[in-house]
């Protein structure tokens, strides 16, 4: 994927935060353990005056030096071993002193293995899918924002309950045992609303999330694809978690944005990363409006859950004005 300058910059800060922490904390430490065993400062510091004995001895090139420095080397050690003994003994952990860094693979270089390690990808990744959430015309919403009370009791509130509790457990085991979800059902039945819960409840737990309207989405990457504009939506898109695309069905008709939209399903799929879509309509109509690869990886690939009941934000509103 082809970042952006900013995610860059993103992912260089971030990193340098993550390592001062991680130097913050063990300094944190440190004092504290010097402030109970003393003896643990006094052989740090002759530790240190040894490197720098260790060094002399070398560039002095005398006869004996390579003796002299293994002396010092293997004195070194036992100090070392005394210290994390004496810090065993108060902390009940050896590496007590040692930075906690964020990422123990780089620690918190970015780099491991002579390449970018994933950590950094997971930054630059988490900067592009926000700056694309940031643009988008839906944001997050919590759980508690929906209400079961819009839908008439009996049948359809008892399968809306149910939903409910299925979404919040797909949220909760986010990604396990997550398959692409395909909500249907006419305007105003929660759909949106849904997402976006689902939407901020997958975030809280530390995943991308992408949260995007099919037009926008299908806009931003036809300008990008033609030189109107510049970035990498589709593969920002196709990089998220888990990408939460509300609307299909509105975009105008084109064939561009039917190959994007397969790109994006597709893409997605062959790296098992779950989708959610919504959309107004029924797969009659997705049947007549959309090519065959489309259709058939949305029937497929795509569990359907069908959204039923009378339109909820015109109830909210009829509630709010008081007219009943
Ligand atoms: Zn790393």
């Amino acid at each position: 994927m082809r970042y952006s300058d900013e995610a860059f910059e993103f992912m260089m800060q971030t990193l340098q935060e993550r390592r001062e922490k991680a130097q913050n904390g063990s300094e944190k430490r440190r004092a504290y353990v010097y402030e109970k065993l003393p003896e643990v400062k006094k052989l740090e510091n002759s530790l240190k005056d040894s490197y720098l004995n260790l060094y002399q001895i070398i560039a002095s090139h005398k006869s004996n030096a390579a003796e002299a420095a293994r002396k010092v080397a293997d004195d070194n050690l036992a100090a070392q071993q005394k210290i994390k003994q004496l810090v065993k003994a108060l902390t009940n952990d050896e590496n007590y002193l040692e930075p906690h860094f964020f990422c123990k693979k780089c620690k918190d270089t970015g780099k491991a293995d002579g390449k970018r390690c994933e950590c950094a990808e997971e930054l630059l990744k988490e900067y592009m899918v926000r700056s694309l959430n940031e643009s988008s015309s839906i944001s997050v919403q919590d759980f508690s924002r929906f209400s079961l009370e819009y839908y008439p009791q009996g049948e359809i509130r008892d399968r809306m309950a149910s939903y409910l509790r299925y979404f919040k457990d797909y949220c909760a085991n986010f990604p396990d045992g997550c398959n692409s979800l395909l909500f249907i059902g006419k305007t105003g039945l929660g759909k949106t609303l849904i997402s976006c819960c689902m939407a901020k409840e997958i975030a809280s737990r530390g995943f991308s999330v992408l949260l995007v309207s099919a037009p926008d989405i299908l806009r931003k990457i036809e300008d990008e694809h033609f030189g109107r504009s510049e970035g990498s939506t589709l593969d920002s898109v196709i990089a998220a978690d888990i990408a939460i695309i509300d609307d299909l069905g509105s975009e105008f008709t084109s064939p561009f944005y039917d190959s994007a939209l397969y790109n994006i399903i597709n893409g997605r799929i062959n790296l098992h990363r779950p989708t959610i879509i919504s959309t107004n309509m029924s797969s009659e109509k997705l049947n007549e409006r959309y090519n065959e690869r489309i259709v058939s990886r949305l029937l497929n690939d795509f569990i359907p859950v069908l959204f039923v009941g009378s339109d909820i934000r015109q109830q909210r509103s009829v509630k709010r004005y008081g007219k009943k």
